[in-house]
């Protein structure tokens, strides 16, 4: 390990500021071995596990070579999800923050239009799920001719989801003169032909473990019948008390069952899967982020990617058919260097799929028992306490860096002819104001968001009501985000 950490990559201020923010005081494996590489603008083909910082290892660099002056994005980023869409757009935003650099997600089930009025404003780096990137590309909504970085993050899953065809259409699309990064957690076949056909001379990097974010995880499998995994569940529950636990289950209807019966038996659940509006997808996966509430019940859909601190344990209540999908789903609990528990429910016509996922993994999972009635009877009580208390809300890695941030709201934009300096021009010259201390600036057609940092929001915000922008006395709110 580098002895000064993140400064030895000789990373823009801005940067190295916000690493610190959020608390990031040296590279991960993954970050060790991959930013040097991208900085030197080489293609890399990685294999590390979810949860070894994996996003950072791509958003550091992004950050650091794109230009602030280029209005046209320069990277894109491919996520399997929506959600995980969203999350590596806010993982890129709060890296980039004090650089000023612009990331948007573009993923489908939103409004086409709205999306088509965002890509036309300045962006940076763009991040989407393949199908709607292929469509804005397609339709000349998304230009394209300057991007020099590519990303194909968890790019295994995106196989898996039959998202290839339209990942190789984006890939032809795309400058020739360009970067590619290609992600995974395991490499399978059709990874590595892929990165022989995209990409020339990449650096293969495989990181085993990574000491720094992944903590242990203790594997276990519960024989049960069918019939009986329902007791099981509430007997399991009981005895771990878990603070934060996801369920899979493999279909949208086990989900839908499970959530109703859990919430009869009066469990601080929620559920999550693909047959959702994409508005409660949001909301729910931002509550359990948050800590609102101790169980999520979910398909795969919550199991790709999904960052989220502190889950002491993933219950595979239904076993995962797709061999790869054991490793994402347990990669939910064991982050950021804690620890946690998979415990996995198999049924006696599992057993033909638990050989492929012990291949896949290379060593048996240790078989377990179901806890002993008397254990549960004695877990009841302190389970019936924490049932009942609100958990502890969690803190939210945003918030670090947003520390000292606030956003402005201007009434004007576009259509009054403001650009983004004269913005920095007028509130630069403000008293006891400089540049340093604007952050990012989003010009719409009728109005204007502006960052304030290092704590001068309510400063700026007062000086603003009584100074005019290119003549113009704009309304100035603190922005709702
Ligand atoms: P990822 O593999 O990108 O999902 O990241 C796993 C977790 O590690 C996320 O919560 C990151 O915020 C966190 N993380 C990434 N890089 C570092 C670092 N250098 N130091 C501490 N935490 C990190």
């Amino acid at each position: 390990m580098k002895q000064d950490g993140f400064k030895s990559f000789s990373l823009n201020d801005g940067i190295l500021r916000a690493l610190e923010q959020l608390k990031y005081d040296r590279p991960t494996e993954v970050q060790e071995k991959v930013i040097p590489i991208v900085l030197t603008k080489k293609d890399v083909v990685v294999k590390s596990k979810t949860g070894s910082g994996k996003t950072a290892a791509f958003g550091i660099p992004l950050c650091q070579l794109c230009e602030w002056d280029e209005n046209r994005p320069q990277a894109l980023v491919l996520t399997p999800t929506r959600e995980l869409a969203v999350q590596v757009k806010e993982d890129i935003l709060n890296i980039g923050r004090f650089k000023r650099m612009k990331a948007i997600a573009i993923f489908g089930k939103q409004s086409f239009e709205r999306q088509k009025i965002e890509l036309k404003q300045k962006n940076h780096i763009v991040v989407g799920t393949p199908g709607r990137i292929l469509d804005h590309i397609q339709k000349g909504t998304l230009v394209f001719d300057k991007i020099k970085y590519l990303v194909i993050d968890e790019a295994d899953d995106m196989l898996n989801m039959g998202f290839i065809d339209q990942v190789e259409a984006i890939i032809n699309e795309l400058p020739r003169e360009r970067v590619t990064m290609l992600f995974s957690a395991t490499l399978p076949e059709d990874i590595e032909k892929l990165s022989k056909k995209y990409m020339s001379n990449h650096e293969a990097i495989e990181i085993q473990t990574s000491k720094t974010t992944v903590g242990k995880i203790e594997h276990v499998l519960l024989e049960v019948n069918e019939a009986n995994k329902f007791n099981l569940l509430l007997d399991v529950t009981i005895v771990e008390n878990p603070d934060s636990c996801i369920i899979f289950c493999g279909t949208q209807e086990e989900v839908d069952n499970l959530y109703r019966k859990l919430k009869k038996a009066n469990y601080p659940c929620e559920k999550i899967h693909g047959g959702m509006k994409q508005e409660d997808r949001f909301s729910v996966m931002n509550d359990f982020r948050k800590g609102q509430f101790r169980y999520l019940i979910a398909t795969n859909v919550a199991a790709r990617g999904i960052d989220i601190a502190d889950i002491s344990h993933v219950i595979n209540y239904d076993f995962p058919y797709e061999k790869e999908s054991y490793v994402h789903r347990t990669g939910r609990t064991g982050r950021a260097g804690k620890n946690g528990k998979a415990i996995t429910f198999l049924t006696p016509s599992d057993e033909k799929y638990l050989k492929e996922t012990e291949q896949l993994l290379g060593y048996t999972i240790p078989r377990g028992t179901p806890p002993p009635h008397d254990e549960v009877i004695r877990a009841k009580d302190a389970f019936e306490k924490k049932r009942i208390k609100r958990p502890p809300l969690k803190n939210d890695k945003k918030d670090q860096v947003n520390e000292g941030i606030m956003k402005l709201y201007f009434n004007g934009g576009k259509k009054k002819k403001l650009r983004a300096v004269d913005f920095v021009g007028t509130l630069s010259k403000l008293p006891g104001v400089t540049a340093d201390d604007i952050g990012i600036i989003t010009i719409q057609e009728n109005s204007t968001f502006v960052d304030i940092l290092n704590g001068k929001g309510i400063h700026v915000l007062e000086k603003m009501k009584t100074t005019t922008i290119k003549g113009k006395q704009l309304k100035v709110y603190q922005a709702k985000e």
